[in-house]
C-alpha cells in the first residue's frame, strides 16, 4: 500500500519548514530521504506520523486521504517511526519502554513474565542482548537507539520511518540494523530511511528523495541511477547564479590574518590559510563540517590545541570577542543573530554604539544618548537601515535590518578584519543584495573578510578564495575566478571526494 505525500506545506512561527514536499513510498522498498540540516526531513516524518498536521497538500495511504490527529492514529494504521530525538523514558525498564502502548495484561495486572518474553523477542530481532528488566538510562546511547527501533518494530509496522537511526551507533550496530531493514523490506514493509551518510544510503536504499529548503528536489529516483555528484547537487543545489560579482583585488604584503596548522579542542585538524588585506576568503561546507566552531575557536571560544594565529604578522592569543575587537580590530557577525548579533530589547542607537562605549563615554565614564546617536546616525543612514528613528527597538525590525544593525556596530568600531557567519540567512532578497554590496565594498576599501556561508551563489559571488571544510578539516582550496559552473563543480567534487572512503 503506497503512501503518497503530495505538495505538503507546513509552517511554524517564522519558518516555512515544508513548502511543497512530495514523496511516494511503496511496500517492499527502502527509500532514502536526504537533505541538509533544516531541509524539513523530520517535519515530513512527523506529518506522516500525525505529530503535525499539514497546512496544505495531502497525505494518502492506499489512495485514501489520511487525517491523523495523533501518533496513535498512525500506529493503528501500521505507520511506525523512530524519531530523531529520543523518546524513551530513562527510568522505565527496557520492556516497559518497548511495550508502552501494548503491555500484556492478565487478570487486570501487567503480566510481567509475558512482557519480558515479548520484549526479548523484539530485542532479539534487532540483535540487542540486554536484560529487559534493566532501566533504559543504564544503557549506552547506541543501545538506546536499538531499543527505539525494537519498539517501533513491536507494532508490526507496514510503514517504518527511521529518522537518522545510525547517527549515534557504531558501524557494527549499523550492519545489524541494515540486515534487519533488508529483511523487513523483503517481507513487504515500506521503509523510509533518513541519513547523512552517503555510503550507507547508496548501499542500502532502493530509491531516494531529496529535500532542499522544504521542497522536493529529487523525487524517488532509483538508486541505480544515482551518482554521489547528482545527489550532492540535489541537496545543495547549483541552479542559481551568483547575485554579485566582486570588483576589487586582494592586496599584496603581510597577510591580515594567518592561521598556521591550528587544531582545536572542538576537533579541527591542522587548519592553515591566509587572508590578505582587501580579500574575502570563504569557508564552504555542509552543515556540521565545523565552520562555525572554527570561527568560535578563532575568537577564543574554543581552545586551540596546536598551531598559531597571526594578525598583521604577529602571533596573537585571542581570548574573547571583546578582546578581539579592542586589541585586534576583529569583528564577528554571528550566525545566531538574535542571540549574539544584536540585543533585541535595545534601540538601534544602543546596539550600533555598544562596540565603542568606552571610546565615547565622557571623562567620568558617563554615556549619553547624544554620543551614541553621533555614532549610530551616520551608519544607519549609510546602511539604509529603514526605520522611523534610532530609538526603535531592534527586536521590531525585519531580519534584514537587524543584520544591518549587527554589521553597523562593527563598522562603528572601525574593524579591519571581519568574520561573518551566514550573513544573509533568513533575510529578504533586497537586504541580502545590499549586504553583498556592502561586504564587497568593504573589501574594496581594504577590509579582510572571512565569510562562512552555505549559500553557494553567495560564496561564489563574493569570495576571492574558497576553502572547503569537511569534517573539521580543510580538504580543498579553490581560487575563485567567479565562473559559476567551474566553482560549483570544484566545490561539489571536493565534498564528494571527502565523503568517499580513502
Ligand atoms: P531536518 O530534519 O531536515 O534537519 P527539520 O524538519 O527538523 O529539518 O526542520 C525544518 C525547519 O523547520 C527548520 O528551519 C527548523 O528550525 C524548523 N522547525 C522544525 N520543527 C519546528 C518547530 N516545532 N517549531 C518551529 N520551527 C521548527
Ligand atoms: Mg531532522
Amino acid at each position: 500500500m503506497p503512501l503518497i505525500l503530495d505538495h505538503v506545506e507546513k509552517s511554524f512561527p517564522g519558518v516555512r519548514a515544508l513548502k511543497g514536499a512530495s514523496l511516494s513510498l511503496v511496500p517492499g522498498e527502502v527509500h532514502a530521504l536526504m537533505g541538509e540540516n533544516g531541509a524539513g526531513k523530520s517535519t515530513l516524518i512527523k506529518i506522516i506520523t500525525g505529530v503535525y498536521r499539514p497546512d496544505e497538500g495531502t497525505v494518502a495511504l492506499d489512495g485514501k486521504p489520511l487525517f491523523l490527529s495523533s501518533p496513535r492514529d498512525a500506529i493503528a494504521l501500521g505507520i511506525s517511526a523512530v524519531h530523531q530525538e529520543r523518546n524513551l523514558i530513562p527510568r522505565f525498564s527496557v520492556a516497559d519502554n518497548i511495550l508502552l502502548e501494548g503491555m500484556p495484561v492478565k487478570n487486570g495486572l501487567i503480566d510481567v513474565k509475558t512482557a519480558y518474553a515479548e520484549a526479548r523477542k523484539h530485542l532479539k530481532m534487532v540483535g540487542l542482548d540486554v536484560d529487559p528488566a534493566i532501566e533504559v538510562r543504564r544503557l549506552s546511547v547506541a543501545q538506546m537507539q536499538m531499543v527505539e527501533i525494537a519498539k517501533a518494530l513491536s507494532h508490526e509496522a507496514k510503514v517504518l520511518l527511521l529518522d537518522e537511526p545510525t547517527a549515534s551507533i557504531t558501524d557494527a550496530e549499523s550492519e545489524t540494523l541494515f540486515r534487519l531493514v533488508r529483511q523487513l523490506r523483503d517481507r513487504g514493509t515500506a521503509i523510509l530511511f533518513v541519513s547523512h551518510k552517503l555510503e550507507e544510503v547508496l548501499a542500502l536504499c532502493d530509491r531516494i528523495t531529496v529535500l532542499r529548503d522544504g521542497e522536493t528536489t529529487l523525487a524517488g529516483a532509483p538508486m541505480a541511477t544515482m551518482t554521489r555528484q547528482r545527489l550532492i547537487e540535489a541537496m545543495i543545489g547549483r541552479a542559481e547564479r551568483p547575485v554579485i560579482a566582486r570588483t576589487g583585488r586582494p592586496q599584496a604584503g603581510t597577510p591580515k590574518l594567518e592561521v598556521r596548522n591550528v587544531s582545536t579542542a572542538a576537533g579541527h585538524e591542522r587548519i592553515s590559510f591566509k587572508i590578505q588585506r582587501g580579500e574575502i576568503v570563504g569557508i564552504y561546507g555542509l552543515v556540521g563540517a565545523g565552520r562555525t566552531e572554527f570561527a568560535r575557536a578563532l575568537l577564543g571560544k574554543e581552545r586551540l590545541t596546536a598551531g598559531e594565529v597571526l594578525i598583521d604578522g604577529k602571533s596573537v592569543k585571542i581570548r574573547s570577542v571583546e578582546e578581539a575587537i579592542k586589541r585586534f580590530r576583529l569583528g564577528y557577525v554571528s550566525e545566531d543573530r538574535k542571540h549574539e548579533g544584536v540585543v533585541l530589547g535595545h534601540s538601534i542607537r544602543t546596539n550600533v554604539a555598544m562596540t565603542v562605549w568606552d571610546r565615547i563615554a565622557g571623562r567620568l565614564g558617563f554615556l549619553t544618548a547624544r554620543a551614541e546617536r553621533q555614532v549610530a546616525a551616520p551608519l544607519a543612514a549609510r546602511l539604509e537601515i529603514r526605520t522611523p528613528n534610532l530609538e526603535q527597538l531592534v527586536g521590531n525590525l525585519s531580519g534584514g535590518n537587524q543584520q544591518k544593525v549587527s554589521l553597523a556596530k562593527w563598522l562603528a568600531a572601525d574593524v579591519d578584519l571581519l568574520i561573518v557567519d551566514e550573513p544573509t540567512v533568513g533575510i529578504d532578497i533586497k537586504a541580502k543584495a545590499y549586504i553583498h554590496e556592502l561586504l564587497n565594498g568593504l573589501a574594496d576599501n581594504g577590509m579582510s573578510v572571512l565569510l562562512i556561508s552555505s549559500d553557494m551563489p553567495e560564496m561564489i559571488g563574493l569570495a576571492d578564495r574558497i576553502l572547503i571544510m569537511h569534517d573539521f578539516k580543510i580538504v580543498h582550496e579553490h581560487l575563485n575566478d567567479r565562473r559559476y559552473d567551474v566553482a560549483s563543480v570544484a566545490i561539489i567534487a571536493a565534498i564528494h571526494a571527502a565523503e568517499s572512503p580513502a
